[in-house]
């Protein structure tokens, strides 16, 4: 693959892109490769071998016959968007730094639909969250919760309009942040931390018996986390890791727990910038995309085709 140098990372650009892949069959035949390496289970019986329809584009089952679409079982299922405009939409999700809008794309696309853009980006968000959600994370932990502003709902708001409240609610996100404090490096503002994978999850409330077992499912066992001393957190030792809160005051908190405000303002600003009104059921596919792509900020060009194999092994519940 020929890549282009951008700052540190490499990217595939879209020149790259509309080399490699510059019709319908170019990506199918992408598609077929991952697939094959992935591998195809025959949904009826379980079986993993299957002959190749080439004139129909599909497996058939060597064990029950059963025929297999190149989308069935994958992200793309149910799909009718060319395998194109999903390479078109993985392609700019995974090459650029912010993200944009289903309206945008669709734009872009000159595709006269809104709602099928709108679905396939929201797939692909999913399919983000899923694989960042396989992965726990480890180390030392900054723990804080952000509100993110969210609408309500029209009937919500009619509701609330009438009462003389406004239309904007916060959203509550729980945002975890591996942060190792560098050996030996202090600086003026204390110990230089370095961070690495975060991980945002839209929560209903602040209570401890809401926010332990996210943590629990979300950090591995021997890790030590950092937060204030919020009776949000109260019941993190029971999960045996090491806490240790501290009562943080205002004008210390970009201090005592810095990657985790940078990170939430991060996304707050990215996502002011590109959604207008986000409304909260949707707040977590926003937030999947930013991880995703912090996560693996040092992928470069091969963010694209890690992308395509998450989408191939998605197991789509139908
Ligand atoms: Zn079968």
């Amino acid at each position: 693959m020929i890549t282009f140098v951008v700052s540190k990372v490499k990217i595939m650009n879209l020149l790259n892109f509309i080399e490699q892949f510059p019709d319908e069959e170019s990506c199918k035949l992408k598609y077929k490769e991952i697939r094959d390496a992935v591998g195809v289970v025959c949904s009826r019986c379980n079986f993993k071998d299957h002959y190749w329809k080439g004139d129909k584009w599909q497996y058939e089952c060597k064990r029950c016959g059963k025929r297999t679409t190149l989308r069935s079982g994958t992200a793309m299922h149910g799909s009718r968007l060319s395998f194109r405009y999903w390479f078109i939409a993985m392609h700019l999700l995974t090459s650029t730094k912010k993200s944009f809008s289903a309206l945008e794309l669709q734009r872009q696309l000159g595709h006269n639909r809104y709602e099928p853009v709108w679905t396939m980006l929201h797939k692909l968000r999913e399919v983000m969250g899923r694989r960042d959600g396989e992965y726990e994370l480890s180390g030392v932990i900054e723990l804080d919760d952000g509100f993110f502003s969210t609408i309500r709902s029209k009937v919500e708001k009619d509701e609330l309009l009438k009462r003389g409240r406004g239309s904007q609610k916060k959203s509550k996100v729980l945002v975890m942040v591996e942060s190792v404090p560098v050996e030996g490096k202090t600086t003026k503002k204390g110990k230089q931390r370095k961070v690495g994978h975060i991980k945002m999850i839209v929560i209903d409330d602040l209570k401890a018996n809401t926010i332990t077992p996210i943590v629990e499912g979300s950090i591995e066992k021997n890790t030590v986390i950092d937060s204030d001393n919020s009776t949000s957190y109260a019941k993190l030792e029971e999960l045996g890791m090491e806490h240790k809160p501290e009562i943080i005051p205002k004008d210390k908190v970009n201090e005592m727990l810095p990657w985790v405000h940078i990170a939430i303002s991060n996304a707050k600003r990215l996502l002011l910038d590109i959604y207008h009104d986000i409304e909260p059921q949707y707040l977590q596919s926003y937030l999947n995309e930013f991880c995703y792509k912090y996560n693996r900020r040092y992928f470069g060009d091969k963010l694209f085709d890690r992308l395509l194999i998450a989408c191939v092994s998605y197991k789509n519940e139908f």
